[in-house]
């Protein structure tokens, strides 16, 4: 079978759920299919991948597509995962395994790279010549397209800005909270949605859910307010540093936090004051905009990460 021949296959490998993308040549659906994941189990999740495979080209009457898998975590020089939240995969060489139950070259980048690809190619970022996609949810990722193509980096680790500490921190920016990653005071542990509900109880708000604490704000409450507000702040931050370092044309934001439409509106007027601006004042280009494709950008990015490299010309 001849990987890439005119068919992409997207599989968005997460922990509650696995889905399956087949893309005819044109990138028009053909079939998608949504399963659970196995938990804690490898061998089963290699299995329930080949399974989804083997149907959707059944049903499709194709065979050959190529395949592009998005994964949490990302892969080591050694061909191993890495950093995954669903540990299970940590340490396997998933690629060359699906590759051999699959019978043929497979692709992987994480889901913070396969937002970037998604949004860069047919999404809120197409036709921008350097995008910058960042998933605000459990955790904080991030990835970068470069001319519609993925840049991984020397060490697959391009983008993973989620675990460099808060900038221009601040009196209020402490305790810092430890991080999974060994770290303390990532970007993450500010930003991620189960940050912003801590945040919110560590200045004497109840517990309430990320998605909670924006609907009472919008309902009129100032203490979850003021939450959204120091929420906005450090972002605004942690985003002019990425913007002093790669001036990106455009911003996406992904994840269950992206959904807050003040962000767009309130980010950007923060982030001029941190910006290198030395004296004048400066109205920057780079846009701030939700994904287009929302949760199914994951999927489509990984079908799309043979088909940047087939055509370069695509955009
Ligand atoms: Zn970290």
């Amino acid at each position: 079978m001849t990987p890439g021949a005119s068919h992409a296959v997207g599989i968005d490998l997460g922990g509650t759920k696995i889905e399956l993308l087949l893309l005819d040549e044109s990138g028009k659906s053909l079939w998608r299919e949504r399963v659970t994941t196995p938990q804690g189990d490898y061998r089963a999740t290699l299995a329930t991948i080949a399974a989804l495979v083997a149907r959707a080209e059944a049903e499709t009457r194709t065979t050959g597509a190529s395949i592009g898998v998005g994964t949490p975590g990302s892969e080591t020089a050694e061909g191993l995962i890495r950093n995954a939240n669903s540990t299970c995969l940590n340490g396997q060489p998933l690629r060359r395994d699906l590759e051999l139950l699959l019978g043929r070259p497979v692709r992987l980048a994480n889901d913070a790279n396969c937002l970037a690809l998604s949004e860069a190619t047919d999404g809120a970022g197409a036709g921008a010549a350097v995008v910058f996609a960042v998933i605000l949810g459990t955790g904080v990722g991030g990835g970068w397209a470069m001319n519609g193509q993925l840049l991984a980096g020397a060490n697959g680790l391009a983008g993973e800005w989620g675990h460099n500490p808060l900038p221009w921190a601040a009196a209020q920016d402490a305790p810092a909270a430890a991080c999974y990653c060994g770290q303390t005071g990532c970007v993450e542990t500010w930003l991620s949605g189960p940050a912003l509900a801590r945040d919110h109880a560590a200045h004497g708000g109840e517990s309430l859910s990320a998605q909670q604490i924006a609907q009472h704000a919008t309902a009129g409450d100032a203490q979850c307010e003021a939450s959204l507000e120091r929420y906005e702040a450090r972002l605004a931050r942690a985003l002019a540093a990425v913007i002093n370092l790669l001036d990106p044309d455009v911003i996406v934001l992904g994840g269950g936090v992206s959904k807050m439409d003040r962000l767009y509106r309130n980010v950007p007027r923060l982030w001029e004051r941190h910006v290198f601006s030395a004296g004048a004042r400066q109205s920057l280009r780079t846009r701030l905009v939700p994904s287009l494709h929302g949760d199914a950008s994951g999927v489509r990015g990984a079908a799309w990460l043979w088909r940047e490299r087939l055509d370069p010309a695509h955009r």
